[in-house]
């Protein structure tokens, strides 16, 4: 009987969209039956599915009440967890290491440690890139993590108890909101701090000057959401036009500074409150890490089958890989639906890898866009091949494409839950929703 030692070691590094997916799905399939070991390693005790993050900084999704423990999680879906950021690779020792953990007041508790691999999947998603525009790093709040979102969240609060405190009339950007890229994130951001605002006032803060709360976008290509469709594009700005939300495309910013914006084409914009959205890149720690290939902004370069071009032992997915599309010269979109997609192929390949079998290659598909402004409205555009339209995208609005929208963060939640506890959950959130406020208030 083979003992653990004998067993093929799979690391994981980092429990996101990917990642953790990949683990319960392995863990369920490999380690249960005890034909593999696995272990994810993440450098933050809970999950929170990234793409809620702009709702735990508007505040109208609490952080503390949809995250999950990853030992838990790990307990239920036969995996290890273990607490570290990783920093440093040894492929000729098949080893990884993460750096000394440390608390709140820089105190080491775990000291840096080496685990031993022998299929490693980096999962480690991205952050945001400022491409070294002065100014970013020091004025604007970024939301990569949890951490930074509940930040911008006590940011914009106090900010609010500020105003609305005030005896004095207000500086000219004191309440504008600037947001630096009209990309999904920065888009939807900015739809749930107009109704972030409308509830402060419902709220209580009703003396808040409502009138000088003023959110603007930035974006340097000629419209909002470049990267998608035209018409969604086009759709969204109509109903962000309805909330008063401005929209600056086609400006390049070209400095940020405590008072705002400055862009090539109208100069300063005033914001106090600037948030970067624009653009991502791998975490720096990525680049060319013990002569793996990669590219401009940290990604791992990978093949179809998501193993990295100079060694078939290490796997990348989501958004840290630089992953060829199959029909197009682009590389897959980082987004949720492609990590999702991709470590659900990553458990057959892994199979394969240790029964010696050839592993399967990666194809994008594209199921749409969807956008979600707050409590307004969805719109989305849904692609041929999941309505069974061949001719092309369907646009859909409301209700049915917030049913959509909200079904890849259940179809997460069940890949990591389980279907009985996340109907459970539904059904508890659902009845429990007219008792609690609608937004975290402090
Ligand atoms: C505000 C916002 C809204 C979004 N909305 C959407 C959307 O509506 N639809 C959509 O498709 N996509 C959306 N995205 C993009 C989507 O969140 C990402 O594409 C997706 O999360 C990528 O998944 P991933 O597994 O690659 O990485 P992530 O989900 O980012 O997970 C990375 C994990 O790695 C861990 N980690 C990082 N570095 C280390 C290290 N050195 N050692 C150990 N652990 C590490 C992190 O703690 C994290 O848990 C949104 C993103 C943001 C920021």
């Amino acid at each position: 009987m083979s003992t653990q030692k004998d067993l093929h070691h799979i690391i994981i590094i980092g429990g996101g969209a990917g990642g953790l997916e990949l683990a319960a799905r392995l863990g369920n399939k490999l380690g249960k039956k005890k034909k593999a070991l696995i272990t994810l390693i993440d450098c933050t005790l809970t999950h929170l599915w990234k793409p809620l993050l702009h709702e735990v900084a508007a505040g109208t999704l609490n952080s503390y009440e949809d995250e999950l423990s990853y030992l838990a999680l790990a307990h239920k879906n036969h995996f290890t967890f273990r607490l570290g950021r990783m920093d440093t690779l040894n492929r000729n020792k098949q080893e990884i290491s993460t750096a000394p953990t440390l608390d709140n007041n820089g105190n080491e508790y775990i000291p840096s440690r080496t685990f031993k691999y022998d299929t490693l999947v980096f999962a480690v998603g991205s952050q945001t890139n400022d491409f070294g525009i002065k100014g970013v790093k020091e004025h604007c709040m970024y939301l990569d993590t949890r951490t930074e979102a509940d930040l911008f969240h006590q940011h914009f609060f106090r900010n609010a108890y500020t105003a609305h405190a005030q005896t004095v009339p207000l500086r000219e950007g004191q309440l504008k909101i600037a947001i630096a890229g009209a990309g999904a994130t920065g888009v939807e951001l900015s739809a749930e701090l107009h109704q972030a605002v409308n509830q402060l006032v419902e709220f209580g803060l009703d003396d808040l000057p409502v009138d000088d709360v003023k959110i603007s976008i930035l974006e340097a290509a000629e419209r909002i959401l470049p990267a998608l469709p035209s018409g969604l594009s086009d759709k969204t700005a109509k109903a962000l036009a309805k909330i008063d939300v401005e929209i600056l495309a086609g400006q390049r910013i070209t400095e940020a500074t405590a008072e705002g914006f400055i862009t090539d084409k109208v100069g300063l914009v005033p914001a106090e409150i600037k948030v970067w959205a624009a653009g991502i890149k791998a975490p720096d720690f990525l680049a060319r890490i013990d002569g793996l290939e990669s590219n401009r902004i940290n990604q791992l370069v990978v093949k179809e089958t998501l193993e990295t071009t100079h060694d078939d032992n290490i796997f990348a997915l989501g958004d840290c890989a630089a992953c060829p599309m199959q029909v197009t010269d682009d590389n897959v979109p980082p987004r949720a639906q492609a990590a999702h997609q991709q470590a659900d192929m990553l458990v057959k390949s892994i199979r394969n890898r240790i029964n010696n079998k050839p592993l399967p290659t990666y194809n994008y598909v594209d199921y749409g866009s969807l956008i979600n402004l707050s409590r307004y409205t969805t719109i989305g555009n849904m692609m041929g091949n999941l309505i069974g339209n061949k001719a092309g995208s369907v646009m859909i609005e409301g209700l049915l494409a917030r049913f959509v929208y909200m079904s890849l963060y259940k179809m997460h939640q069940v890949v990591i839950q389980g279907v009985i506890r996340v109907t459970l959950t539904t059904i508890a959130n659902f009845l429990t929703q007219k008792t609690k406020p609608r937004m975290k208030l402090h």
